[in-house]
């Protein structure tokens, strides 16, 4: 009976993971997609640890080590509510990627929990154990290996601890290793033998080193990409857990992350106009840092504008783009933006926000700040679609971006950012760069917009400037 309970706490588990993530395709519904899921995850886990049953030797036993359990999930829980609590909005890339390292360490544990039970039989004939069930194995031992390594350099590099690192050739190094990694994968599956359980663990080790070789060169601007990549590497091989558990809510739930992240990957990747093998092989994006910022070899020169002549601009506009980047979210300054938006708009000024796909530091960034404040979803618009309205634009208004209007991606082929689109705010009649020095962005490399005849520089911290802003221009009357 406990078993049929089971199996409809799951359905419904699964099917408030699959309303959870459409809600989450709109910040207005995402912050209840979220409890929903929640609330489905709460009803697994209950379930499983209290209805599930097994089969051993034909008497049925419900799970065992429930103390422990216990103790792991009031610890995970405490941690993971204080940490959410506590984190800076700033901070919250390096938490997901710091979370999603966690995901890919269960799913590389319960592989080596696995084959351990498998081969703990001193008799083992490896020959006769179910192919399908030690392939599932290594697969999510792999995979969850790659995530969790890659995802500890990653948040690392977020945080700013860890620094692009690359070496000569270091695409054909990690083909070879992936090459070794499958080549010993497949001799423990079909050849077995008593040295299964070394290359079983070989296979773990290179795997964890392929993690850290494949995120550490990822440098320019290319982190989005790999963020959204290593977390559908978790999906995939919690799926795998739920495959070698028979556990249907695990098994949907990993599929979805994994099909979610793959889906984001792909988007991410047209976003930045990279190839997804040069992702997996680490071959894009790193390296060189172009020029350092301060020492510019551009034509033109740096215009300063005070806030009281950056708002007679404004105010005087028919219509004004304002472009949001990572110092927007640093400065916490997405209430004002909107005081300043409301402003404009009551003045007959046509108001949209431009959207890039990777501007901030983790996929949708600006457009859960902008929520928190209110921003009408509508006025958000994305790259492909605000581009062709620069040219009727007569002011943009640049907070706390640089790489994502930087138009090295356009004209330098050396440049780290080469190649992925970028917003075209140059086309625009005048353009206003908010920001507090010209220091470089995430990419590190100096922005030639700063010193177009068309561009000034409004320096200070974005909640501070636009106040200003917004004073002058309620001033102007
Ligand atoms: P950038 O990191 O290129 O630039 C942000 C700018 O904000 C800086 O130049 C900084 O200049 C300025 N800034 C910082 N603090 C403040 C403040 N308090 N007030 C005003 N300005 C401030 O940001 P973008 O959004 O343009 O681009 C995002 C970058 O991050 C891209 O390279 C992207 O690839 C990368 N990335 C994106 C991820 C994603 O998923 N979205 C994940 C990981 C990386 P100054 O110090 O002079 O003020």
């Amino acid at each position: 009976m406990n078993q049929y309970i089971l199996q409809i706490i799951y359905l419904i588990a699964s099917v408030t993971f699959i309303i959870g993530l459409k809600f989450l395709g709109n910040p207005a519904t995402a912050r209840k997609g979220n409890l929903i899921a929640a609330f489905g995850m709460t009803i697994a886990i209950f379930g499983t640890i209290f209805l599930y049953t097994y089969d051993e030797n034909g008497e049925a036993k419900h799970l065992h080590n429930l103390p422990l359990i216990f103790g792991a999930l009031v610890v995970g829980t405490v941690l993971g509510w204080i940490a959410a609590k506590k984190v800076q909005m700033t901070a919250m890339p390096e938490m997901v990627s710091l979370f999603n390292g966690m995901g890919g360490a269960c799913a590389m544990l319960i592989s080596i929990i696995e084959f351990q039970h498998l081969t703990e039989n001193p008799n083992l004939d490896f020959a006769s154990l179910p192919v399908g069930h030690i392939l599932t194995i290594i697969i999510g031992m792999i995979i969850g290996s790659i995530s969790f390594a890659g995802s500890m350099v990653a948040w690392g590099k977020l945080s700013g601890n860890v620094k692009d690192k690359s070496f000569g050739k270091q695409q054909f190094i990690n083909v070879g290793l992936m090459l070794v990694i499958l080549l010993m994968a497949y001799m423990v599956v079909f050849n077995g033998g008593e040295n299964a359980v070394s290359l079983f663990y070989g296979v773990l080790v290179l795997s964890l080193i392929y993690g850290v070789l494949f995120v550490m060169p990822i440098g320019g601007a290319d982190m989005p990409v790999v963020i959204s990549l290593l977390n559908s590497f978790t999906g995939v091989a919690a799926a795998c857990g739920g495959f070698l558990y028979d556990n249907k809510v695990m098994l949907v739930g990993g599929i979805l992350v994994g099909s979610a992240g793959t889906l984001l990957t792909i988007v991410m990747c047209k976003a930045m106009n990279r190839s997804l093998l040069n992702v997996l092989i680490g071959n894009f994006g790193g390296g060189s840092k172009g020029e350092a910022a301060g020492s510019s070899t551009f034509e033109g020169s740096i215009k300063e504008v005070s806030a009281s002549d950056a708002a007679i601009l404004m105010r005087y506009a028919k219509k004004v783009i304002i472009v949001p980047g990572y110092g927007l979210a640093v400065a916490q300054a997405q209430h004002v933006v909107h005081d300043l938006e409301l402003l404009l708009e009551s003045e007959g000024i046509e108001v949209k926000y431009a959207i890039h796909p990777v501007a901030g530091r983790m996929p949708g960034h600006m457009n859960v700040l902008l929520a928190e404040s209110n921003v009408s979803y509508d006025k958000l618009v994305e790259m492909e679609e605000i581009n062709p309205e620069f040219n009727t634009t007569d002011v943009v208004l640049v907070v706390g971006a640089n790489d994502v209007v930087n138009p090295a991606a356009k004209t330098d082929p050396n440049s780290p950012i080469y190649g992925m689109p970028i917003l075209d705010v140059e086309n625009a009649a005048n353009v206003i760069v908010n920001k507090r020095s010209m220091k470089a962005g995430y990419a590190g490399i100096e922005n030639e917009l700063f010193y177009k005849p068309k561009t000034s520089m409004l320096f200070g911290d974005a909640k501070k400037a636009l106040t200003q802003l917004v004073s002058e221009i309620k001033a102007l009357g």
